[in-house]
Order: structure tokens, then sequence, then C-alpha cells
């Protein structure tokens, strides 16, 4: 049997007939008499006040939890007293049941279609993300043939530059010839 040290609370297995004499707590060294190990015994009554306050709280949870279906179940009450036979009740039972399960199959249904449309537009981004990374590739190759393109551009810009420049430069040495010309005279 088990009994518990009465000093440190730990607990460990005694044949019944040792109870009469002392022990020494393997754990702590205390000594204490099999009576007053058994003092304590009510302790061990803990694991089922834990089962007892469990159970009440899934009770209370199921009662939670179905208070909607037992809600109106209990419009059976409320029917005109010509309804409160028996069996006219039961009937009346069955037939809540029945539209339980037909609004049941219909969330069901529901649902199906709901996942099904997710689906598919799951599959519609698939595609608008392959369509969006292929333009990209396009759009890189595109850059990469303008580039050529965009050096040609910057030489014949610098080129006609230099050629303004060029004609500018003449202007200038005529104006300045001009100009030494008429002091001359
Ligand atoms: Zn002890």
């Amino acid at each position: 049997m088990k009994i518990e040290c009465p000093n440190c609370w730990q607990h460990f297995d005694v044949a019944p007939s040792d109870l009469k004499g002392e022990f020494s707590c393997p754990a702590c060294d205390h000594v204490f008499t099999g009576r007053e190990a058994l003092k304590l015994a009510p302790r061990s009554r803990k694991p089922w006040i834990v089962t007892v306050v469990v159970l009440g709280l899934l009770l209370l949870v199921s009662v939670v939890m179905n208070f909607r279906q037992w809600h109106q179940l209990d419009l059976l009450h409320q029917t005109p007293p010509l309804a409160r036979d028996s069996g006219q009740q039961v009937n009346l039972a069955v037939a809540l049941i029945e539209n339980y399960q037909q609004e049941l199959e219909a969330q069901k249904e529901r649902l199906a279609k709901l996942e099904s449309d997710m689906a598919r537009q799951n599959n519609t981004l698939v595609v608008q993300a392959g369509t969006l990374r292929q333009l990209n590739t396009e759009s890189e190759a595109l850059t990469q043939r303008l580039k050529p393109l965009e050096e040609l551009h910057k030489e014949y810009s610098l080129s006609l530059m230099s050629d303004q420049l060029e004609a500018q430069r003449r202007r200038l040495l005529k104006l300045s010839q001009e100009a030494a010309g008429r002091s001359g005279n």
C-alpha cells in the first residue's frame, strides 16, 4: 500500500503489516509512525477530485456547445396542447433532426463550392504569376538589346555636338577676322 511522509510528502510503498512500526523517510530521513502516515492518506483522494472537476468542466462545455440545439428542441414544449401527444413529439423531434441533417448537407455543399472556387482562383493566380515572370524576362531581354543602341545614340550625340562646336568655332573665327579687317581700315 502507499503511504506519505508527513514531513516532505514523499510517497512510497509499504506492506500493510509494517504500519504498526516506525518509518524513516528515504527522502528526508524524517522518522514517523504508520499512524501518522495514515492520517495523511486522504491526500490521495485529490486525483479523484481533479477527475470530478474535469468531468464537470467537460459537461459545462458540452452544455454550452449544444445550447443552440437544445434551445431549438425546446420548441417542442411551446407547441400547442394538441401536439403534446408523445407520438407527435417524437415526430417533431425526427423532423427537427432531419432538418438539421439537411442544413448540414447544404452547408457541406456550400463549403465544397467555396473550396473549388478558391482552387480555381488559386490556379488563375498561378497562371498570372507565370505571365508576369515571362513579361519580366522579355523586358530584361529588350533592355539588353537596347544597350548597344543607347551607346550608339550617345556616340551620335557627341559627334553632333562636336560638329556644332566646330561650326561655332568657324563662325567666331570669321567674326574675329571681320573685326580685324574693320579695325585695319
Ligand atoms: Zn520525508
